[in-house]
This record gives C-alpha cells, sequence and structure tokens, in this order.
C-alpha cells in the first residue's frame, strides 16, 4: 500500500519542515514539497507533527523475577507501544542460572515471535561473572545481530569488574556495545542492612538505601574500565546530578560514553515515597526517584548533549497482587519497577518540549535519531528516503489525561496519574502498516500480533 501524507511539519532531529511525505509499501520513498503520486491513500496532515517512530531501548517484557513475570507480555506491551507512537523497542534476554547467551536469546525471541506488533531487538545480559557467557559475545555480535549487551553491577546478578573489563574488550574488538545498570552494590547491601539493623524497612526508606553515591562511584568506575580497554559505554537510566557530571567530565576528555535517562527521573521525585499507606509502591525502581535538583540537571543533560537517549525501562508489575505479594511494610519486599513504553512520548512532548524544556529537533533526536544510530538500527530513526516507514502523525494540540484504564500496558496503575497531557499521536505507521490510531478520545491498537519483526543489527 502506498500512502501520502499531505502538508505536516515533518521533524527530523537537525530541522523541521513543512512538506509530503510519501511512504511506498514498507519504506519511506520521498520528503518533498508538493508530491503527486497515485497513493493508495492520502492523509492531510495540516496543523500535525510527521515524526519519525520512536524507538524504546529499554522495555523488560515478561521478564521473571523471581516467582513473578512483569504483566506486559510481546503482544500486549508491543500492543501499548505502538498506541504510544513506539515503533521499536529493544529488550534484555536475562540467561538463567546455567543457561546459555545464545540458547536465552533464542528463548526471548520465541516470546516474540508471532505475538509482536511492531519491530524489536534484544540486548543479552550477563547475568553472572562466567566465562562461558564472555565466550558466547563474538557469536551473539556474529550471528544473531546483537551487538550490545547489558552488565549489572549491582543485584545477585551481577557481574564483577574483570567480567565487564572482558566484555568490553570483546565488544572492542568484534563491534558491540556495553550497556551497564551502574549502583555499587555494596554501597546498597550497607545502607540496606543499616536501615533493617535500625528498624528502618517502611516504602520510605527505599532511597536511603540506594543513595546517589552508589550510581556515581558506579558510573564512574564503569567509565575508567570503559576509558582502560578503549570501548564504548552505554549508561542507562541515569538518575542523578553528581553521575552526569562524571559523564560530562569523561566525554570532556574524549570518552566514548553515552547516557540514557527515564521520563521517571525527568518528571518524578522522592516525594512520592512519603505517600500514605502502600502507594509508595508504586514508584519504587532502582535507582530510586530522586530531587527536584536532580531533575532539572538531566533535563539540562539532555539540551547540552550529555545524555542521548531517553527510554523508558518499562518493568510493568501490578500494584494489587505483585507489589504487594510480600508484604506492604518492607522495602526490601516490593518488586522492583514501573509502566511506562506507552507514555514516552507524549511525556517527553507534554512535558519537555511544550514546557520550553527541549525542543521538537531534540525531542525526535533522544527518541529516534539516537537511539537508531547508537544501537546500530540503520533503517530506523530518520524521516528520510530509504528508511523504514516508521512514522507517528502526531496532532500537537490534543489533550489526554493519564489514566491507566485508557492505555494499553496490561497493569492496574499509573505512576503518571492524572498527568495532564498536550499533543498525543494521530496515526502511528509500523513499517508503513497502520498500527494504532486516535479515536474516541484514546488511541486504539489497530495492528496485528506478528507483524513486528526481529531486527538485526550491527555496530562499527
Ligand atoms: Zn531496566
Amino acid at each position: 500500500m502506498n500512502i501520502l501524507i499531505k502538508n505536516g511539519l515533518i521533524v527530523n532531529a537537525g530541522e523541521s519542515v513543512r512538506a509530503d511525505l510519501y511512504i511506498e509499501e514498507d519504506k519511506i520513498k520521498a520528503v518533498a514539497s508538493n508530491i503527486t503520486s497515485n497513493a493508495d491513500e492520502a492523509i492531510d496532515a495540516e496543523g500535525m507533527y510527521v515524526l519519525p517512530g520512536a524507538i524504546d531501548p529499554h522495555t523488560h517484557i515478561s521478564m521473571e523475577a523471581g516467582e513473578i513475570t512483569t504483566k506486559d507480555d510481546f503482544k500486549s506491551g508491543t500492543a501499548a507501544a505502538a498506541c504510544g507512537g513506539i515503533t521499536t523497542i529493544l529488550d534484555f534476554p536475562e540467561p538463567a542460572e546455567g543457561e546459555t547467551l545464545l540458547d536465552c536469546i533464542e528463548r526471548k525471541h520465541k516470546l516474540a515471535q508471532g505475538e509482536a506488533a511492531v519491530d524489536y531487538s534484544f540486548h543479552p545480559s550477563i547475568t553472572r561473572s562466567s566465562s562461558e557467557l564472555i565466550e558466547e559475545v563474538e557469536r551473539a555480535i556474529r550471528d544473531y545481530g546483537t551487538p550490545t549487551f547489558k552488565i549489572y553491577m549491582a543485584y545477585d546478578i551481577r557481574a564483577d569488574d574483570l567480567t565487564i573489563l572482558k566484555v568490553l574488550q570483546k565488544t572492542a574488538k568484534y563491534g558491540g556495545l556495553v550497556m551497564v545498570h551502574a549502583e555499587n552494590h555494596s554501597i546498597i547491601e550497607f545502607m540496606t542492612h543499616k536501615l533493617a539493623n535500625e528498624g528502618r524497612t517502611d516504602l520510605r526508606y527505599h532511597p536511603e538505601s540506594r543513595p546517589s553515591v552508589a550510581e556515581e562511584e558506579a558510573v564512574s568506575r564503569a567509565i575508567k574500565l570503559a576509558e582502560l580497554t578503549g570501548a564504548g559505554l552505554y549508561i542507562v537510566h541515569l538518575s542523578t546530578r553528581d553521575a552526569l557530571a562524571k559523564i560530562r567530565e569523561a566525554r570532556a576528555r574524549g570518552v566514548r560514553v553515552f547516557a540514557e535517562t527515564c521520563p521517571q527521573y525527568l518528571l518524578l521525585t522522592e516525594e512520592k515515597y512519603e505517600l500514605k499507606g502502600f502507594e509508595p509502591a508504586k514508584y519504587i525502581i532502582s535507582p530510586p526517584l530522586r530531587t527536584a535538583r536532580d531533575n532539572s540537571a538531566l533535563w539540562n543533560g539532555i539540551k547540552s548533549g550529555d545524555i542521548q537517549v531517553a527510554a523508558t525501562d518499562h518493568c510493568p508489575f501490578d500494584f494489587k497482587g505483585m507489589k504487594d505479594r510480600y508484604g506492604k511494610k518492607d522495602f526490601r519486599k516490593v518488586p522492583n519497577g514501573v509502566p511506562g513504553v506507552e507514555t514516552l512520548l507524549m511525556l517527553l512532548h507534554s512535558e519537555g518540549v511544550v514546557k520550553g524544556k527541549i525542543s521538537l529537533g531534540k525531542m525526535v533526536e533522544i527518541l529516534s535519531t539516537n537511539p537508531a544510530r547508537i544501537f546500530g538500527l540503520k533503517e530506523k530513526g530518520a524521516l528520510l528516503p530509504g528508511k523504514d516507514a516508521d512514522v507517528v502523525v502526531f496532532d500537537p494540540g490534543r489533550e489526554f489525561t493519564i489514566d491507566h484504564r485508557k492505555l494499553h500496558m496490561n497493569v492496574d496503575y499509573n505512576p503518571y496519574k492524572g498527568f495532564k497531557i498536550t499533543g498525543m499521536p494521530h496515526l502511528v505507521y509500523s513499517r508503513g502498516r497502520l498500527v494504532a490510531k486516535w479515536e474516541g478520545k484514546k488511541m486504539q491498537f489497530v495492528g496485528n500480533p506478528g507483524w513486528g519483526r526481529f531486527v538485526r543489527r550491527s555496530i562499527n
């Protein structure tokens, strides 16, 4: 099917132009003024923005955490993504005890096949200090097209510094990138024990158990390890001003370090942990929510280019039945995570662009162009001839109030409930196929499970 989108404001990272965009089958064929063609369908996008589909490089779909699993599977998670204007997600296969890295990629791939409604790829995780897993890095890059690896510096699945060094060395050699969850495990363990010994295990103590210094130290150490090996490095979910300062310093001296932050660290603060009853559980995430000062430092980091990507860390657990499964009075027992894949674009536009914190071009840069470039999604991330027709026709004035009942994520609460949004998707295309549209005061999913394809990636 050929589609002509007329008179919209075509937004790319560098510039916005009023023009037409012509889609032929699954590709963008032309971007120009006054395109005349025999399109099967013509859409008048007067007054609308035309954006490249957003990429969320940080989701946890069907992730097992002990006895429970994140609520969104590939079917619901990618339908929600489509409704939010996210046309590619990158998820994390996490090898279980004894499982190989490649088996784990295949296991996760089977969960996505026939289910995903938008395109997807994987960052295999090195979930323990194991020479077997490290040995598989080369094949994951070469044979599977998954050249980006997640390493945790905290939790039971953390890797030691030697493992991090070895994986950095491999990615430098074969073309890849290490992504780290940077928090110092010992500091967290020490603080958690200290709080428990003092009887301070109420939910409000969660942020104290994972202080800013734990992140700052781990970011700083990961940078030093990358610097030693000459490898690039990507810090996931950056949350603090002090850790950002370490990234800025490293970039200034030429280290190839990238940083990602998330809406929760830009828009919410640790005051949520003072809410009554079990409400704080909705915000128990790691790293924890920080201060307003950190929020504004992160916005500035996006503006200055020291933070290149906004992602979600989408990790949905129900408030009832999952967050409260192991007790309501102890922060150590609450499953960590917030849902977010569907609200990424609307929040960045409404809270970022509309409120004057970032430009429209910057929003497209951090949601599409940069993740495509950093993660080797060569067909995605920009509205240019030859790229995949992942396109969002976006109505910048449309109003919406966030409520989980009007969204598509399979979870019983939303951390942004009540946020008044200005600007919502109107039509969302994945490789030229309509997958979501605005109808009856909310987005409707109109795609098909199984449409989404695995995307092989390569990084130079
Ligand atoms: Zn995560």
